[in-house]
C-alpha cells in the first residue's frame, strides 16, 4: 500500500472489516464498484451485480423491493422524479402515429403537459376525459387507446375513478392502463389489484413524506418492469442513492402516517364544512355528498386520504393569494404528502400550465384552495385555515388583516 498523500487521499477509508449487518442500510454513494475477479466484473456489467449506479444501485433496489411489497407487485423500477417515471411508462409503449392516448381531464397539469408534448412529437392523439364520469369506460371502448393514464384521486378536485371499469375497457381495446396513485399512496389503494398494468407514484409526496427527496416509482408484473429497467440504463433516469435512502426511511412509517393523515383530513374537512361563512364548498371523498363517495369506498381501504380542497366563498385570485399570505402556522407550498400541512392555489400552481379554457372545463376556479393535511393537531390546522379565510375575505370588518 502506497503511503503517498495523494494516493492515500483517494484510497484510504473505502472498506471496513466487519461482519456486522446494520439495521438500516448503508448509503451506497459510489458511482462505480470494482471486483477482485475479472469474470465477476464481466458478469456485473451484464447486470448480475452492482457495478455502475446508472445500471443498478443498491439503494434504488432496496427501495424498489419495499415499494413492490407495499404494492403487491412482482417488480418495481425507481426513478429520479415522478415525471421521469411517467415518461418512462409512455416511452415503453412505443406508440406510432395515429395511436391514441387517454389522460384525465382534471388531472395533474404537469402530466397533461408532458403527454401533450410526447404525443405531439410522435403524431399520437391525446384525448382528455373525465375518467370518474360513468360513461368513461364506454368512451375508452370507442376510442380504442393504446395507453390510458388515470389518477387514483385527481388533483385538485379529488374525483375518484372506478379503476376496474377503466381497466376492463382499456383491456377490451388491447390497451394498457397506468394509474398514478401518488395522491393516495399504496396504503389506500393497490392499483394492480384493480386491473391496472402499471402503478406509478411520485415518491416525493406521501411515500417519502418529508419533502426532502425527489423520486418516482413504477410497479407491475416483472414482464412490464424489466423493459423499463433496460430503458432506464440508457435514459439515465434512475433514482440517486441518497434520495432512495431517504425515501426508504420515509416509507418505513408510511402506514402509520397515512392513518393519521386520513383521520386529520376528516376532522379538517368537517370543520371547514361548518365554516360556511367563508367556505362555499368542501371537496373530500369521505363525505357522502362527494359525487364519487361510493366509488371511493370501493377503491380505497384504510380511509379517504389526506387531501381536502375547498372553495373560498366568492373569492377571486387576489383573495386566494391573501389567504396563502395570511397563513402563520401552516405553509403555502405547491406539493403534498408532507408531515406538515401544505396549502396551495391550484389555478396558479399544479394547473398553471393549462389554458384558461382547460381550467374552466376541468372546474378549477380562482377561489379553489387545496390542502394536504399534515400531522399537526387537526384543530390547529382547521382553526388556522378558517382564520386565514376570514382575514382574506375580511369578514370581520376592515383593518382586521
Ligand atoms: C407531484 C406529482 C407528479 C410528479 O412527480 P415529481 O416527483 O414532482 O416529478 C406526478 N403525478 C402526481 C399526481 C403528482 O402529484
Amino acid at each position: 500500500m502506497s503511503n503517498r498523500t495523494k494516493t492515500l487521499a483517494v484510497t484510504a477509508g473505502s472498506r471496513l472489516a466487519t461482519r456486522a449487518v446494520p439495521v438500516t442500510p448503508a448509503i451506497h454513494m459510489a458511482a462505480v464498484s470494482h471486483f477482485a475477479d475479472a469474470a465477476e466484473l464481466d458478469a456485473a456489467l451484464d447486470g448480475q451485480d452492482f457495478v455502475y449506479t446508472r445500471i443498478r444501485g443498491e439503494n434504488a433496489e432496496l427501495l424498489e423491493q419495499a415499494v413492490a411489497a407495499l404494492e403487491g407487485a412482482e417488480a418495481c423500477a425507481a426513478y429520479s422524479t415522478g415525471m421521469a417515471a411517467l415518461k418512462a411508462v409512455y416511452e415503453a409503449q412505443a406508440l406510432k402515429p395515429g395511436d391514441r392516448v387517454v389522460a384525465p381531464m382534471d388531472g395533474y397539469g404537469v402530466t397533461r403537459a408532458l403527454l401533450a408534448g410526447l404525443c405531439e412529437a410522435d403524431g399520437v392523439e391525446l384525448h382528455a376525459l373525465r375518467l370518474s364520469d360513468a360513461d368513461a369506460p364506454d368512451r375508452i371502448r370507442a376510442l380504442q387507446p393504446k395507453l390510458v393514464v388515470a389518477e387514483s384521486e385527481t388533483n385538485p378536485l379529488l374525483s375518484v375513478p372506478d379503476l376496474r371499469g377503466l381497466s376492463d375497457a382499456t383491456h377490451a381495446a388491447s390497451g394498457v392502463l397506468a394509474v398514478d396513485a401518488t395522491f393516495v399512496s399504496p396504503i389506500l389503494q393497490r392499483p394492480l389489484g384493480h386491473g391496472a398494468d402499471y402503478s406509478v407514484h411520485s415518491t416525493t409526496k406521501w411515500i417519502n413524506g418529508h419533502s426532502d427527496a425527489m423520486g418516482g416509482v413504477v410497479s407491475g408484473d416483472a414482464s412490464r418492469i424489466e423493459p423499463l429497467r433496460k430503458a432506464r440504463v440508457l435514459s439515465g433516469a434512475i433514482v440517486g442513492p441518497f434520495e432512495a435512502w431517504l425515501t426508504l426511511r420515509g416509507l418505513r412509517t408510511l402506514p402509520i402516517r397515512m392513518a393519521a393523515h386520513c383521520e386529520h383530513a376528516r376532522c379538517v374537512a368537517q370543520a371547514l364544512e361548518r365554516a360556511s361563512h367563508v367556505v362555499s364548498k368542501v371537496i373530500y371523498p369521505g363525505f357522502k355528498t362527494h359525487p364519487d363517495h361510493d366509488v371511493a369506498k370501493r377503491m380505497f381501504v384504510n380511509g379517504f386520504g389526506g387531501m381536502v380542497s375547498f372553495e373560498l366563498r366568492g373569492a377571486d385570485r387576489a383573495a386566494s393569494f391573501r389567504l396563502l399570505e395570511g397563513l402563520r402556522l401552516l405553509r403555502a407550498a405547491p406539493s403534498l404528502g408532507d408531515v406538515a400541512t401544505l396549502v396551495m392555489h391550484p389555478a396558479t400552481a399544479s394547473a398553471r400550465r393549462l389554458s384558461d379554457e382547460q381550467r374552466a372545463t376541468a372546474g378549477i376556479g380562482e377561489g379553489l384552495i387545496r390542502v394536504s393535511v399534515g400531522l399537526e393537531d387537526p384543530e390547529d390546522v382547521a382553526g388556522e385555515l378558517i382564520a386565514a379565510a376570514e382575514r382574506a375575505l375580511d369578514t370581520k370588518g376592515a383593518g382586521s388583516r
